[in-house]
């Protein structure tokens, strides 16, 4: 049992995204190789975003991908509550304490009071003034104001947030686990709200203080947050306490390139929602496969791993910083990888499930030969029904580039001939096809591609599929003559 802790902190204000599931992979495959613990934090101070069910998405999420969860709001824990909704004593406790240092500030600016201090102080250089060490000293706070003003204002309930007073001339630097030595200057760093006007806190001062009190010794997150950690380096340092190991994961980016954004992503018939590829039909050990992968590397060149494989491969130090592009071509390839790897009886039962819900009326054990074929051709589960037609049921149709290409003026009487000699013979294993359709071909001084292509059209109304003789000895020899004749009568 190591002492790693990390946690998984995502706001209940939407549906868990494609990246937040990546973000907690990370965080759960570090806990799992080291024997540590994985925590589930909910995030839920701003109310404003609050969405109602986002919580019980995220945890379906969760379970749906298999990342077990050992602390949380729903498995409990030592450390909890673990919604911040639950925690507001503590914040307000440590932003006291923070005040009384001398470390954070009250101020009573009113909206229109920041209002008139960006438009007094914008220009080309600087578009979007900030509330900083240069600009506090013309405000309404208690740098400025005397202290028997603050108390005042105070006691009369007067709107105010508290902020950071982050010191000018500093150089704040961290090592990230992914990007090395981070530096920023404080100058850069404005003095960010802590506690707002309702009384609850900023995400930045919740999560510092979280951080520390759960014990976190990595925070491991999106690039999205690093400008912000500055700040949590500073509030560390202001509250005594030692901040976790930092690791900022790469932005995922679009196909196309540039951030993979909800309106680009829509744009592209990309889903972002992590609920959108379950009932899209994906593995979720295979989206969790290609998740590991987009932006972690093993180092070698394997790329299909289950969950238990992913522990023990992983390393913080194999991340990457350089963002990643999403493809769904390739996802779809991990998709067919892992369903290949599913034990034939389990992926036929899934199977008779699936044909069963599409109206299909078949048995187990016709079902397991077909799967026995086509389970190595589909990438998606779906492909179970949607490419298996032919199996369940004549052709109505056949392909017209198929008949252009592969039926001529010979093909009615091969397949004719076909048909009488599977009814005499009654073939069963796939080799007795192929003999049966190699002595007519051979007798008749034509190459076997002659009756092949015509017979697979014929048959299932397509050009394409799993091995064909293989694919006529499932069928069986009645089901085989009566299309063969069928399709001889129809295409001529
Ligand atoms: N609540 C933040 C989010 O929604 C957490 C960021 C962090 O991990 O610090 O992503």
């Amino acid at each position: 049992m190591s002492n790693v802790r990390v946690r998984f902190a995502p706001s209940p204000t939407g549906y868990l995204h494609i990246g937040g599931l990546r973000t907690a992979l990370y965080n759960y495959l570090l806990a799992r190789q080291t024997g540590g613990a994985f925590i589930l934090r909910i995030e839920d101070t701003d109310r404003s975003r609050f969405v109602e069910d986002a919580e019980a998405d995220i945890l379906g999420a969760l379970a749906w991908a298999g990342l077990e969860v050992d602390e949380g709001p729903h498995v409990g824990g030592d450390v909890g509550p673990y919604r911040q909704s639950e925690r507001s004593d503590l914040y307000a406790k440590h932003a006291a304490d923070l005040i009384k240092s001398g470390a954070a500030y009250h101020a009573f600016d009113t909206p229109e009071d920041l209002d008139a201090m960006r438009e007094r102080l914008k220009s080309p250089e600087n578009p979007t003034p900030r509330y900083d060490c240069h600009t506090r000293g013309d405000m309404r706070n208690s740098l400025t104001l005397s202290p028997d003003e603050v108390q005042q204002l105070l006691d009369a309930g007067t709107p105010h947030v508290i902020r950071l007073k982050v010191e000018p001339g500093q150089t704040v630097t961290f090592t990230d686990a992914v990007r090395d030595e981070v530096s920023f200057a404080s100058d850069v760093v404005d003095d960010q709200i802590l506690v707002k006007s309702d009384g609850m806190p900023t995400y930045h001062l919740a999560n510092v203080v979280d951080d520390h009190h759960m014990g976190i010794t990595h925070v491991i997150r999106g690039e999205e947050w690093l400008s912000s950690t500055p700040k949590h380096i500073l509030l560390y340092r202001a509250l005594g306490w030692d901040a976790p190991t930092m690791a900022h994961l790469p932005l995922i980016l679009s196909p196309t390139g540039g951030k993979l954004s909800k309106r680009a992503a829509e744009r592209q018939g990309i889903p972002v929602l992590v609920k959108q590829y379950q009932d899209a039909g994906y593995e979720a050990e295979a989206l969790v496969n290609y998740l590991a992968l987009l932006g972690w590397n093993p180092g070698d060149e394997r790329e299909v791993f289950d969950l238990e494989g992913l522990c023990s491969a992983f390393s913080l130090d194999r991340v990457g910083s350089a963002g990643v592009q999403f493809d769904m071509d390739k996802l779809a390839w991990f998709n067919g990888q892992h369903l290949r790897s599913i034990p034939a009886d389990v992926l036929t039962d899934r199977a008779l499930g699936l044909l069963k819900a599409a109206g299909v009326d078949t048995d187990a054990e016709y079902v397991a030969r077909v799967v026995e074929l086509m389970q190595d051709r589909i990438s998606m589960a779906d492909d179970l029904v949607s490419a298996t037609g032919y199996f369940f049921e004549d052709p109505v149709a056949y392909d017209p580039t198929g008949i252009k290409k592969r039926w001529k003026d010979d093909s009615a009487e091969l397949v004719m001939a076909y048909a009488d000699a599977l009814e005499a013979a009654l073939p069963a294993s796939a080799e007795d096809y192929e003999v049966a359709l190699r002595d007519i071909t051979t007798s008749r001084e034509v190459g076997a591609g002659r009756l092949i292509h015509p017979v697979r059209l014929g048959v299932s109304g397509v050009t394409f599929g799993p091995g064909l003789f293989e694919m006529l000895a499932v069928l069986g020899p009645d089901v085989c003559a009566r299309r063969l004749r069928k399709a001889a009568a129809t295409l001529g």
